[in-house]
């Protein structure tokens, strides 16, 4: 089977290049041809011998998820679908804005952790992605932006955001980070890479001493009763441990804050005693807000919160002091938006037909 190097970071490169008896600076080269300048042909990597170019066309690859779909939203949002093979299919997104780019990948096919309020949650889990194939967006996305030709970086952000929930695909997140922050790879700062979770404690604690990225916790509710609803993990991580953890996090980048999200449920989690419970909840871990308007897809059950509600809701945890940003719905003509990605997932828990026995039943009852 031919190895696909994207799914190397710079010590598994090394390692693999050593087992034929290729010397370690050959790793930092490829990886600049591969990451930095987009190239996939090893015949074009012209500082490698005539020889090492045989050999890696002989043994290796670079494979990058093939296009199904591209969408472009009137705000410059593009979102592509990339299949993976077998039915399966992955959601990227890139957000243009002023002064940055950000991408929005995803880390698994589905989710397994089926929040009431997501879409991803509701097509159910099949795999985890390899390294590769989270890489691979990376790679695609600057193939298909035109970014290997710019003298700028067209990507200046990217948040694990999209499908999955990337902790509970931890090795091959960390290795794919590794490569996103190597100099030699596409040597974005700690702080340019964000991971959103919606809070896996063992696996937050390990993530901050291998590669503490900034950090999303996907929060949603002030106290247990609630969040267990909303969040269903949270029965097993529930608000107290998973505030410990943010704390422990932030020991090992003490410069840095937690960007708590908090999707804007009308009627559900967007009273002023939610917000006065969220302060007290959150009292000493250094943080921002990041409140999300809800993004309705079909069957979701909820309404996104009026405008004066979610303004309310600011109003209050800002005049504590807390720096609060309401995200602006980008891409939502072309379902782009959080919460909205479904991809194609060949849902191996069977969790609409679960959903369809429950709702017969319901109906009979
Ligand atoms: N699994 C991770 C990362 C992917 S979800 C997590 O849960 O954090 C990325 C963000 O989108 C999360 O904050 C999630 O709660 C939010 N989200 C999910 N569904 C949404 C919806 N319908 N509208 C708005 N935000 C949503
Ligand atoms: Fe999974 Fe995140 Fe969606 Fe929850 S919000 S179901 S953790 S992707």
């Amino acid at each position: 089977m031919t190895v696909n190097l994207l799914g190397f970071n710079r010590e598994a490169l090394t390692e693999w290049l050593a087992t034929w008896g290729e010397k370690p600076f050959r790793a930092r080269q490829l990886m600049r041809w591969i990451h930095q300048e987009g190239v996939a042909d090893f015949s074009r990597m012209t500082d490698l011998s005539r020889g090492a170019r045989q050999e890696l066309t002989r043994r290796a690859g670079v494979m990058v998820p093939e296009l199904v779909s591209e969408q472009i939203a009137r705000d410059g949002t593009r979102k592509w679908l990339l299949s993976l093979g077998g039915g399966n299919a992955i959601e990227t997104v890139f957000i243009p804005e002023a002064q940055r780019g950000t991408l929005c990948i995803s880390s698994q096919v589905g989710c397994a952790l089926d929040c009431s309020f997501c879409s991803t949650g509701r097509q159910g889990f099949n795999r985890n992605l390899t390294t590769a194939e989270i890489v691979g967006q990376v790679w695609w996305a600057n193939q298909a932006l035109g970014a290997n030709e710019s003298n700028e970086r067209v990507i200046s952000n990217v948040v694990l955001m999209g499908m999955g929930e990337p902790l509970l695909n931890y090795e091959a997140v960390v290795n794919s980070l590794d490569i996103l922050l190597d100099d030699q790879g596409y040597g974005l700062s700690r702080r340019r890479v964000t991971l959103s979770t919606s809070g896996i404690v063992p696996a937050l604690d390990r993530l901050r001493e291998r590669a503490p990225v900034a950090l999303a916790v996907s929060l949603h509710a002030p106290d247990d009763e609630l969040r267990d609803t909303l969040v269903p993990i949270n029965r097993k991580y529930p608000l107290k441990e998973l505030m410990a953890a943010c704390q422990r996090y932030l020991e090992r980048a003490p410069r840095d804050f937690i960007t708590f999200e908090y999707v804007m449920l009308d009627g559900v989690n967007d009273s002023d005693a939610h917000a006065e419970a969220l302060l007290r909840l959150v009292h000493g871990v250094p943080c921002k807000f990041n409140l999300i308007p809800f993004n309705p897809f079909p069957q979701s059950g909820y309404r996104c919160s009026v405008r004066h509600r979610i303004e309310r809701f600011r109003d209050i945890l800002m005049a504590a002091g807390l720096v609060v940003t309401v995200r602006k719905t980008r891409g939502d003509d072309i379902d782009a938006a959080c919460g909205q990605l479904a991809g194609q997932v060949m849902d191996r828990s069977r969790r609409d037909q679960r959903r369809a026995t429950v709702s017969q039943s319901e109906h009979l009852a």
